[in-house]
């Protein structure tokens, strides 16, 4: 039997599974080929703990030496830019994100390929870090199978019925017995839930597009900071040698395999350009990725009122990556009965009881 029976072999079900993996037998069931295959491996993998509710702040914040000790982060930084006409809304975001307002020349010095002419305020805080999001994720699976545990690919979940104090989870090849179920299924969260009886909570799945665009000629982007346009309308971030340039959109969506709108990528493209010395006449690759919400945007950690031994793991919307180490430590506490990684308070917030 069983002990936990993790759905969703992403960030939130890897974490998950690894925090529970020293407790009993844990098996993660992915309905890819890989893990990953979904947001997970669509982000733009930074930890940025100044991002968020308070409840994700505290669980960003609760994660760094989580992420320290996995070796997962390297330097980044992140910047923030504003035109003339937008003092207020450069000063809101400069406090919301913790940062430091700095003087053109040095917000030039960070990145050479700003337009001083169409850019005249900038802002910056250095902590914040790329993640090794590939390597956060096989940390987690080695952990589960290095506690005895499986990590099993090409097993959609189909069916989930309970007898007595057993689940019984089916997928098109094999029936699964176990006491705990740990819904951590991104997007299809309140699917998963339907299936297995339980009431869903209304996550919403928003689509968030990413456009891959060659580096300035002549320029070398790797430590150049990732820059944010006010109240989140674009971003850019180096990536291996080229740019990934965002909308920031946030379009409601089905869960599904999701990809990129043209014209959600040429607003990313137009907004990034308004604000450099850049023209963008090519596109490498693009995609989009779900980043799935609950309805007051925070986490939903912990079993269920309604069946203790369904345990939700869900809601990791635009800061799954940054959170993991502290999700993880949640998970294992609250199952536990031990010490949490975050406040009381922070705790409440994202009990699935909120929601009952
Ligand atoms: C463009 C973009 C940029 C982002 N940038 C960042 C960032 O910089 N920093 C950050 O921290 N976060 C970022 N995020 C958010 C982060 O990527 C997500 O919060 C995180 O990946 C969600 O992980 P998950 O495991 O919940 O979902 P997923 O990765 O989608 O995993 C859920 C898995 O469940 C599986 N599943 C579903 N139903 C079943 C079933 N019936 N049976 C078996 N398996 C099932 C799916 O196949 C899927 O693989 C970004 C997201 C996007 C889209």
């Amino acid at each position: 039997m069983i002990d936990y029976l993790v759905i969703g072999g992403g960030i939130a079900g890897l974490a998950a599974g690894a925090g529970l993996s020293t407790l009993g037998q844990v098996t993660v069931l992915e309905a890819e080929d890989t893990l990953g295959y979904h947001t997970s491996g669509r982000s733009a993998a930074l930890y940025e703990p100044s991002y968020g509710s308070k409840a994700v702040e505290a669980l960003g914040h609760a994660s760094l030496k989580g992420h320290q000790d996995a070796g997962v982060l390297s330097p980044r930084g992140v910047m923030l830019v504003a035109k003339s006409d937008q003092r207020a809304e450069f000063e809101a975001d400069t406090v919301g994100m913790g940062m430091t307002e700095i003087d053109m020349a040095k917000a030039m010095d960070l990145c050479p390929m700003l337009d001083p002419e169409k850019v005249a305020f900038a802002a910056y805080n250095e902590a914040s870090y790329d993640i090794d999001t590939e390597l956060l994720m096989q940390t987690y699976a080695k952990k589960i199978r290095s506690n005895g545990g499986k990590v099993v690919t090409a097993q959609r979940v189909q069916s989930i019925t309970k007898t007595g104090e057993t689940w019984t989870v089916t997928t098109a090849t094999r029936t699964f017995d176990a006491k705990n179920i740990v819904n951590a299924a991104g997007s299809w969260v309140d699917k998963v839930a339907a299936l297995a009886g339980i009431t869903e909570i209304g996550f919403q799945p928003k689509r968030r597009s990413m456009a891959r665009v060659p580096a300035p000629d002549g320029m070398n982007p790797s430590a150049w900071p990732m820059i944010f346009g006010v109240e989140e309308s674009w971003y850019m971030k180096p990536d291996a040698g080229a740019l990934i340039v965002s909308p920031a959109d946030a379009t409601p969506s089905e869960p599904m395999d999701a990809w990129a709108d043209d014209m959600d990528l040429a607003e990313g493209i137009a907004r990034f350009e308004d604000h450099t010395t850049v023209e963008v006449d090519r596109m490498i690759a693009n995609w989009a990725g779900l980043r799935t919400f609950s309805p007051d945007k925070t986490l939903v950690l912990g079993p269920d009122p309604l069946d203790p031994s369904f345990i939700w793991c869900a809601g990791q919307g635009g800061y799954g990556f940054t959170t993991a180490p502290a999700v993880k430590d949640f998970i294992h506490a609250i199952v536990t009965g031990t010490e949490l990684p975050i406040d009381a308070g922070h705790a409440a917030a994202v009990l699935p009881d909120r929601y009952r």
